[in-house]
Order: structure tokens, then C-alpha cells, then sequence
């Protein structure tokens, strides 16, 4: 591992974020060794995509990390991530709410997550439909519902494309949704706050159109191998 290098990836990155913006170091398939050289840069915040490879790498590496999961989660699965997970963000079916609220639970902890939404025009992406959830936060409030859950916010990801303008119409509605969201009544507006999208390819679109999070992981370790 080249730590000249990464130092110098993490530092261009981060100069493009403006303050308030959380950046997620993206260390799914990355060694124990290359997270701890970019937490010894001063990262905190880092995002994985594999129930199992983050069980496995989460006691090899600093208590201080807070670990974001943001796969796509499988029910029988959360029982690897919900006991110490600082965000869940791919959240994307009421039966995962419902796993989720129950490991959380028996964790004896209150777990954040944020509700994926398919934006993009793409068949291979998770997430609820706009219309979905709109229906969802029509009936209850939903911490009546999922009381061990902190609804914290939304995660979308945009179309694999060139065509920036149809990237920042996705993020966009993205935006839109979690402020109508958020003043349903069905969600803590103080909480429900934050917004997950924007990687390595779509940093800009996304950070022009409000991202509060990004997840980034090529352009901070490199081409994964
Ligand atoms: C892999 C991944 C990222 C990071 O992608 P890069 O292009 O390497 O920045 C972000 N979000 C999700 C959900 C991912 O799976």
C-alpha cells in the first residue's frame, strides 16, 4: 500500500467537500491495514457493503470508527451489523424495517437508518418508490411502528450515466422527497435530516443538490482490484 498516495487521495477529496458534509470512506473489498492507514489520516466515518466482511473487520480495527452499512441488507443478515452499526443506509422494505427494530432491540440500542429510494432508471437498484413511501408515511408515524429505529434521513443512487443532467434530476428528487418527508408528520423533521447520495462518479451532482453524505471509495483508495 502506497500511504503517500492515499494520503494524498483522501486530501483532494476532502478539499472538495464543503463544511457539514460527512464524508463515508467507502472500505468494502480494502484491507484491515488500508482502513487503519486512512483512520491514521483522521477518518472516522467509513461505509461497508458485506454483512459478513464487516462482522469480520469491525473488532480488528478502532472502537471510535462509526460504521456505515450501505448494501443491500438481507434479513438474515442483520443480525451482523445491527449491534453495532452507526447507520444503516440501503433500508429498503418494511419486513428489513421490522428485522432491523427487532436486532436493535435486543442490542438495547436505538439504531439511525435511512430509507433508500430508487431514483434511477436502472431495474438493478434497491430502494422504495417515491410513492411507496409517501403511502408508508401516510398512515402512522413511524416510530410508532419501528420504536428502536432513529429515521435519520434518505439514500438514493442516480443512474449509471454521462448525462449529468439526468444524475442531478434524480438527486434532485431525492431532495424534494426528504423535505416532504420530513414535513408529513411521520418522521422527526430535527432527525430526518440527512441525505446519502453522491459517489466517486457523481460527487458533484450530488453536492450541488444538497447531499449531506457522500460515499466515497475510489477516489480515496483507488481502483478496487
Ligand atoms: C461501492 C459503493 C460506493 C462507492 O463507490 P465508488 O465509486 O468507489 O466511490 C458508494 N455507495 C455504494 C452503495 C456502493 O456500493
Amino acid at each position: 500500500m502506497d500511504k503517500a498516495a492515499l494520503a494524498e487521495r483522501y486530501a483532494r477529496v476532502k478539499a472538495m467537500l464543503p463544511g457539514g458534509v460527512v464524508l463515508v470512506a467507502v472500505s468494502k473489498t480494502r484491507t484491515v491495514e488500508e482502513v487503519q492507514a486512512l483512520y491514521d489520516l483522521g477518518q472516522r466515518d467509513f461505509g461497508e457493503n458485506y454483512p459478513q466482511e464487516l462482522r469480520d473487520k469491525q473488532p480488528l480495527l478502532p472502537p471510535d470508527i462509526r460504521w456505515h452499512f450501505i448494501g443491500h441488507l438481507q434479513g438474515n443478515k442483520v443480525k451482523y451489523v445491527a449491534p453495532f452499526a452507526f447507520l444503516v443506509h440501503g433500508v429498503d422494505s418494511e419486513k428489513l424495517l421490522d428485522e432491523l427494530d427487532k436486532r436493535a432491540a435486543s442490542a438495547g440500542r436505538i439504531l439511525g437508518v435511512l430509507l433508500q429510494v430508487h431514483i434511477a432508471q436502472e431495474e438493478t437498484k434497491h430502494g422504495f418508490l417515491p410513492d411507496e413511501l409517501r403511502a408508508l408515511c401516510a398512515t402512522a408515524p413511524l416510530q410508532h411502528r419501528w420504536p428502536n429505529l432513529q429515521f435519520r434521513g434518505l439514500m438514493g443512487m442516480a443512474t449509471n450515466t454521462e448525462d449529468q443532467a439526468r444524475v442531478r434530476h434524480e438527486f434532485h428528487a431525492l431532495a424534494l422527497l426528504r423535505q416532504e418527508l420530513a414535513a408529513s408528520g411521520a418522521v422527526d423533521p430535527r432527525a430526518f435530516t440527512e441525505l446519502s447520495m453522491g459517489m466517486t462518479g457523481d460527487l458533484r451532482e450530488a453536492l450541488a443538490e444538497g447531499s449531506t453524505m457522500v460515499r466515497i471509495g475510489t477516489a480515496i483508495f483507488g481502483q478496487r482490484g
